[in-house]
């Protein structure tokens, strides 16, 4: 077991993210062992009995518990600040889970518009299908918030900065409206990850995660996780989880402690990645707005230094020249890769117009910010100089059309 001597003291994230949770098998192995079983066996027909009435307190089946999972989900929980916290297979199935393990038909639920695909498909498609009434607001607009929370509310779910466009969403003030209609505040805190926001402090009830960005952050699985209190996870979320399956692998697990081992260092570097090359975007001519909560044109900066600690690795920016360009641009950068994920050690791009929100309406689209020229840019761990780089050479290079050929 762990423990030797550090309870009653108060370690910080940095030493939580490489050392909480941590328990040891009997063979004191230095790194988490890895449990790649789905059962146990039981030494009696009476201990099997007692750990299905709850009398001991052991593992029973990787469903529903598993030890490599449990130091995943006990050093994330230190890590945010969570009383407990519960692994799944994806973030998607943390999303799931979060949302539908505390609501009914006749509930009431309300998300911003500007949400990651399948989290508004969550909301606006599946919810109302089970009679529950589903509300999209403006989420940069307190005013619109008011009004939306006038009424008797179950769960209000965001994130920020937001996908694609980087809105800031005030935690603070949308906890407040959330609890005065008497709803969870639930927060996908993925953009910013649990180094650079803390939701659970600014009022929030439950926070969400896909580990397979920036907490494997090495393009390696899938995971989710959902945090909050032992309440809540045990009460309300324990049970849906145990009966509906979206267990985190004990092999992925495993790689997500070790991306937690070195999520600070890989986070703070992103940053400064990212800075470096939205300041370089700002300054040429082919690129119109450049969308990063870390530069002070940003239109919710104030908000962004205030409720973060640290602006994030993703970008967004458009093209003055409209899709031909964007994509002109994708095609002849040679370090970053064109992909969909985001959080990752490499640096990827992506065209949300033609990929992650092809599905949408024009006009919703446009609505959520998101023209034909924008690009979103997840800022890796390279040298922030061969980024700037790849992205001059590939802004310097001459139209396609004036006469390349031979
Ligand atoms: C990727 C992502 C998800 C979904 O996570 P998966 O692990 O891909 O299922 C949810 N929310 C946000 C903000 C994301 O970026």
């Amino acid at each position: 077991m762990s423990g030797h001597g550090t309870e009653g003291r108060r370690l910080r994230p940095r030493t939580l993210q490489v050392r909480g949770g941590l328990t040891r098998s009997n063979h004191c192995e230095t790194s988490e062992a890895l449990f790649l079983t789905s059962g146990y066996v039981y030494g009696s027909a009476e201990e099997a009995e007692q750990s299905f009435d709850g009398t001991l307190d052991r593992m029973v089946y990787s469903r529903f518990k598993n030890p490599t999972v449990a130091i995943f989900e006990d050093r994330l929980a230190a890590v945010e600040g969570a009383e407990a916290c519960r692994a799944t297979a994806s973030g998607m199935a943390a999303v799931h889970a979060a949302l539908m393990c505390q609501v009914k038909a006749g509930d009431r639920v309300v998300a911003p518009k500007a949400l990651f695909g399948s989290c508004t498909w969550i909301i606006a498609d599946l919810m109302p299908r089970f009679g529950i009434e589903a509300v999209l607001v403006d989420g940069t607009d307190l005013g619109a918030w008011e009004a939306a929370l006038a009424k008797p509310t179950a769960v209000v779910f965001l994130e920020t900065p937001s996908n694609p466009t980087l809105e800031i969403i005030d935690l603070a003030a949308v906890a407040a409206l959330a609890h005065r209609a008497g709803a969870r505040l639930v927060v996908d805190n993925v953009f910013a990850t649990p180094m650079l926001q803390r939701p659970l402090a600014l009022g929030a009830d439950v926070v969400v995660y896909s580990a397979t960005k920036h907490i494997d952050g090495q393009g390696r699985c899938l995971g989710g996780a959902v945090l909050g209190t032992k309440a809540f996870c045990q009460d309300v979320l324990g049970p849906y989880l145990r009966h509906t399956g979206p267990a985190l692998s004990p092999f992925n697990a495993w790689v997500l402690l070790k991306g937690l081992e070195t999520l600070d260092l890989r986070v703070e570097r992103a940053c400064a990645n990212a800075l470096a090359v939205a300041r370089f975007l700002e300054g040429r001519p082919e690129v119109g707005t450049v969308l990063y909560p870390g530069l002070a044109s940003h239109p919710q900066h104030a908000l962004a230094a205030r409720q973060m600690s640290g602006y994030g690795s993703i970008l967004a920016f458009t093209m003055t020249g409209g899709r031909r360009a964007a994509y002109d641009l994708l095609n002849r950068l040679e370090v970053i890769d064109i992909s969909n994920n985001l959080g990752d050690a490499k640096s990827l791009i992506c065209h949300p117009w033609t990929t992650t929100h092809q599905r949408l309406a024009a006009e919703d689209k446009l609505a959520q910010g998101i023209g034909e020229g924008l690009l979103r840019l997840s800022v890796g761990l390279e040298d922030a100089l061969d980024l700037i780089e790849d992205l001059e050479l590939a802004l310097n290079a001459p139209r396609p059309h004036a006469g390349e050929g031979a």
